[in-house]
């Protein structure tokens, strides 16, 4: 079966040659059992590594079934170790980490034998040498004895027909010896077993030649007793199962082994991607060239930067068709009402109210009333109006469309919420001062399938407040009734700012008591059957305008609240409107759309690059600072990575040792390797998400939240490409390291 013909092996050094075998002619037969001794150094143990293709040699030949070996490549060298030696190694060689199933079922796996049959033929070769108690035991754990039975049955387990074994029995006491021997001898009947030894006496009685070595040459060769020579009977099956899915299996398995060096490796995987994205997000946040600006914020208070104003060359009113024209490319929806796209709405998730108040006296009647000094507190100033113009049924998951005065639609999970009413506050400070708002009573008659937080207010609301942008003096005349002296007096009071009160005529009209020195009051009332005159002055009635009321007026602070018929009329001549809104896709297509409105006689401005004065020096040196630093650090990081994870990965130099001295090829290392620290990587990625996604519902730290507001859902993606492409650098470097520095004669002299 296996013949060496005039084999020779030389170690060369810088000084000089040493031949460790000198012309060595043997055959060897299946059955037999061979002891090889000689003194130290005389290259017992380098006959058996160039026997098992630990080693190679240099002159003569060796024949394995008749077959050459002097032509073997490093492939066919592995598929040689992996298929037809088992070897028994002085210092045991096994993978510590691993259970005692763990280490016989090695051979299988690299077989490609099937999980669960595997266990069951690596738990029957356990029973067989002994070990079946502590299959779960860790390799370390093992007591000597106990390690070379295990290297023994991961020997047997490979069901090759040559077993080779250097010194098995030399750190075993006498009785462990002699079981190891008899199990030897056992197996040897159908295989070659060649042992070697420098104690002949321990090992004599099992033998059936001895074979004798003195300074690398043959000088004992005989048989002991006659063996019943079989035929070489295992004919190996070619396994089906790929490498990728036997590297699965094993890669899974050094992860849970290991658990600290697992551990270290994955903290490392996560500091990395957890850097990675905040150096990302840092970037994509500075190269925002909007940051480098500086903004007059008194033009706009909506600074959306998306958001344009638009209107036709020849200022004709705009028409339904008209606003559907302005939806070019790019452009992702159209507001008719362009003013409240100004306009911060409040609804009840944005402004508490703080209750306060008191006793106050009167000094005309000496008496104390309850003076409300009750304000709110405005939490959310985010949110600007939109109509629900443009919006369709299809929006909608419940509800509907607002038809009435003062609906809106909004998004929310809960279809509870239809038909309820909110008290809904408008402002805006830049045009109505900081202590004018309106407020309405708001009924949700629509719930928006996506969600947004958005809300969609009735054309009836959004025209009301667009039209408050006029400025139209009104003077009221009437007469104040003295609740003593039944005396009416005139009095004149002036507004410039006129709303909708949907509560007039609902009033009280009786005086409310301490209002009578008070052209506003928080509420004065005016009876319609007294003789009232409204006077309307403003630019384009140029002249005072009579208007005889059939409605009651009610006034609120400064703006006159009017019924909706005596607003259409106060307004009728301003309905007409010539501009709009409409709002991009992103900051970056405002100059193409500009563009192609420009192409259909419309003219444009992009409120916020109105709002721009300049750019800010300091600031545009830091963009640069910081993009740099973004940059390198997220290179250094992962660069860093891959060093460090190497040094980690090294630890594990001894166990791919072992696993190619026993037949593992290194392709299946190497995709091993791979596995692994891909693993670490995208569990590492998905930890980063998790801590992300915790991180942005709790921290309150501004850089934090300045870089989240530029991160997307497909960062994390990128994220995981980068900390991928780590990964797989890393798993090249070490995939070299492997083929390159671990040569399974590495061990040898050990
Ligand atoms: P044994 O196992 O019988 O003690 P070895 O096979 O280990 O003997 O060694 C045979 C000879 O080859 C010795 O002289 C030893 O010094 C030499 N030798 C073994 N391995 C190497 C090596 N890697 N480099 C140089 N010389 C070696
Ligand atoms: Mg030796």
């Amino acid at each position: 079966m296996l013949k060496l013909e005039n084999v020779s092996k030389y170690y060369y050094s810088s000084s000089n040659v040493t031949c460790a075998l000198r012309k060595v002619n043997l055959e060897f037969k299946c059955g037999e059992f061979v002891a090889i001794t000689g003194e130290s150094g005389s290259g017992k143990t380098t006959l058996l590594n160039v026997i098992s293709g630990l080693d190679s040699y240099e002159d003569g030949e060796i024949y394995y079934d008749d077959k050459p070996t002097s032509y073997f490549d490093s492939e066919d060298w592995e598929k040689y170790r992996k298929e037809e030696i088992a070897f028994i190694f002085q210092n045991y060689n096994l993978i510590d980490s691993y259970s005692v199933l763990e280490n016989v079922m090695l051979s299988y796996t690299i077989d490609g034998v099937p999980r669960k049959k595997a266990i069951e033929k690596a738990k029957q070769i356990l029973k067989q040498v002994g070990l079946d108690k502590d299959i779960h035991k860790k390799a370390i754990k093992l007591s000597g004895g106990q390690k070379q039975r295990l290297s023994i049955a991961r020997a047997l387990a490979k069901e090759t027909n040559i077993i080779v074994a250097d010194e098995p029995t030399g750190n075993l006491d006498v009785e462990n010896g002699k079981s190891i021997l008899e199990l030897l001898k056992q197996v040897s009947k159908d295989k070659l077993v060649i042992v070697v030894t420098h104690n002949f006496a321990q090992i004599e009685p099992y033998i059936t030649r001895k074979v004798r070595l003195h300074d690398g040459e043959v000088v004992v060769d005989e048989v002991v007793s006659n063996i019943n020579e079989v035929e070489k009977n295992l004919k190996r099956k070619e396994t089906k199962q790929n490498n990728w899915k036997k590297a699965f299996s094993f890669s899974m398995l050094n992860i849970i082994s290991q658990p600290k060096k697992s551990f270290l490796l994955l903290l490392l995987m996560l500091v990395t991607s957890l850097s990675t994205f905040i150096f990302l997000g840092n970037f994509k946040a500075n190269l925002d060239e909007n940051r480098t600006k500086e903004l007059d914020t008194g033009i706009f208070t909506n600074l959306d930067e998306t958001r344009m104003l638009v209107r036709k060359n020849d200022s004709s009113i705009i028409t339904d068709e008209i606003l559907e024209e302005a939806r070019v490319d790019r452009v992702t929806s159209v507001e008719k009402y362009d003013y409240i796209t100004d306009i911060n709405y409040y609804r009840p998730t944005d402004y508490k109210m703080k209750y306060g108040g008191g006793m106050v006296e009167d000094p005309s009647t000496g008496s104390f009333t309850f003076m409300d000094t009750s304000s709110i507190l405005l939490t959310d100033q985010t949110h600007f109006m939109r109509s629900s113009y443009g919006l369709t049924m299809d929006d909608l998951k419940w509800g509907r469309l607002p038809e009435n005065d003062f609906e809106m639609v909004v998004y929310s999970d809960d279809q509870s919420i239809l038909d309820t009413t909110e008290l809904v506050l408008f402002r805006n400070d830049r045009r109505w001062g900081d202590d004018t708002w309106y407020q309405y009573n708001v009924k949700i008659v629509g719930v928006l399938k996506k969600p947004t937080d958005q809300t969609y207010f009735s054309d009836n609301i959004c025209e009301i407040l667009e039209l408050s942008r006029e400025t139209i003096y009104i003077k009221i005349v009437y007469r104040i009734k003295n609740a003593y002296s039944h005396y009416y007096s005139r009095k004149e009071v002036m507004f410039n700012k006129v709303v909708v009160d949907p509560n007039v005529g609902t009033y009280d009209l009786s005086f409310p008591r301490g209002v009578k020195n008070q052209l506003i009051a928080p509420r004065v009332l005016i009876d319609k059957t007294n003789n009232t005159t409204l006077v309307i002055d403003s630019k384009s009635y140029n002249r005072g305008y009579k208007f005889n009321l059939e409605t009651n007026l009610s006034v609120s602070d400064e703006a006159l609240g009017v019924s909706q018929e005596v607003f259409d009329f106060i307004y009728s001549y301003y309905k007409d409107k010539k501009q709009f809104a409409l709002f991009v896709e992103d900051y970056a297509y405002i100059d193409d759309v500009q563009k192609t409105l420009a192409e259909n006689d419309f003219d444009s401005i992009s409120c916020f690059k109105s709002s721009v004065t300049g750019y800010d020096v300091d600031k545009v040196i830091n963009k640069y600072v910081n993009l740099g630093v973004s940059f390198i650090g997220l290179i250094l990081i992962n660069v860093f990575a891959v060093i460090l994870g190497h040094t980690i990965l090294k630890v594990k130099k001894n166990d791919y040792v072992i696993f190619k001295m026993i037949g593992m090829p290194n392709d299946l290392c190497k995709k091993i390797n791979y596995l692994e620290v891909l693993g670490y990587g995208i569990l590492a990625s998905l930890i980063t998400v998790i801590i992300v996604e915790i991180v942005k519902v709790t921290t309150t730290n501004k850089f934090i939240l300045d870089i989240l507001k530029y991160v997307k859902f497909y960062d994390y993606l990128i994220v995981l490409g980068i900390i991928t492409i780590t990964m797989l650098l890393l798993g090249r470097l070490f995939g070299k390291f492997l083929t390159n520095k671990i040569k399974v004669t590495v061990l040898k002299e050990e």
